[in-house]
């Protein structure tokens, strides 16, 4: 059965089922947080490319904690999808590239600016490596544009990057925009990926930058061997392991029953997708509509119509 069966996937997969968190990546988020205290004094955070909401939840339960502090917190989660409700966070359904997006953020919070800007957004892997570093940086770099619209000096920014082979001049350019810059990998994060995260700490823009979306970063009109970069252009940032030697290994496999003194009960989703990109089919399969070689398929508004929902 191996890794196919459904209760032996990864163990943040399972934790996540258990402690009620919509996606692994959750645990990323809180890793980070153990290291680096992420969520000190923080009344307002931005969630970008949040869907379906593991993040947007732990900003949640970690910022608004207790009933009477739940007022004054607010929080926004961007993303291209639309994701199930959670308590005190506001949904944006846009796209993190757009000036209309950021425009969004700033009305929510009333011209306050956010103390907290997160970012765990992936494009869809194509598995050709190039291409995904590619389209992961100046999706990094399109939350960077955003964030220097919305983030308050001195505010954090948190997020996802490739460790490909151009990664140095993404560090140069977030060292533009922040005093402090590291690359933490928490230890729920899979060691045979090359996902990590960049903690850009002290948000303090050249003076006299003024935010624009069509920002020279996505300019690529000037020429540099982006891999060659020396001297004072080579920015080396520190590597840091996150989550304590006693967190799970997320490339190791556990057995079903964690605590001998508690015996192993399966947990469903706690909630599932709203629109999956697959809901059509499963339709189609539990009608007995799906096409079959052996007979002539109806055309598909045909087999909707048909359908049991
Ligand atoms: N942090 C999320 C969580 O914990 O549930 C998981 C994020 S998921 C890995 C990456 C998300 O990035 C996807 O939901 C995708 O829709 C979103 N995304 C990709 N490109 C985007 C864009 N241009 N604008 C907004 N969201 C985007």
């Amino acid at each position: 059965m191996g890794r196919s069966s459904k209760d032996k996937r990864d163990i943040y997969y399972r934790l996540a089922k258990e402690e009620g968190w919509r996606a692994r990546s959750a645990f990323k988020l809180l890793q980070l947080d153990e290291e680096f205290g992420l969520f000190k004094g923080v009344k307002r955070a931005v969630d970008l490319c949040a869907a379906p909401g593991s993040w947007s939840q732990v900003l949640s339960r970690k910022l608004r904690g207790k009933e009477e502090k739940s007022e004054e917190v607010k929080i926004v989660a961007v993303d291209l999808q639309a994701m199930a409700p959670l308590p005190g966070v506001t949904q944006i359904q846009g796209d993190i590239t757009k000036i209309s997006t950021a425009l969004e953020i700033i009305r929510h919070f009333e011209g306050q600016p956010a103390d907290l800007v997160v970012c765990d957004g992936a494009p869809d892997v194509t598995g050709l490596h190039d291409v995904d570093e590619y389209i992961q940086a100046q999706l990094l770099l399109a939350a960077l544009n955003i964030t220097t619209h919305v983030l308050k000096p001195g505010g954090t920014f948190v997020a996802k990057i490739f460790r490909g082979k151009d990664v140095t001049l993404l560090y140069s350019q977030l060292k533009i925009f922040f005093s402090s810059v590291t690359c933490a990998k928490p230890r729920s994060s899979r060691n045979s990926s090359i996902e990590a995260f960049v903690m850009c700490q002290n948000y303090s823009p050249p003076v006299g930058y003024v935010p624009n979306m069509s920002n020279p970063l996505l300019d690529h009109s000037y020429d540099v061997d982006f891999n060659q970069l020396e001297g004072p252009n080579r920015i080396i940032v520190p590597f840091l392991a996150c989550g304590d030697l006693s967190a799970f290994d997320s490339d190791r496999t556990y057995p079903l029953q964690l605590d001998a003194s508690k015996e192993y009960k399966y947990t469903p989703p706690t909630q599932p997708p709203i629109r999956p990109p697959y809901q059509q089919a499963c339709q189609l399969r539990k009608n007995n509509l799906l096409a079959k070689e052996d007979s002539p398929s109806l055309p598909l508004d045909e087999a909707l119509s048909n359908m049991d929902i």
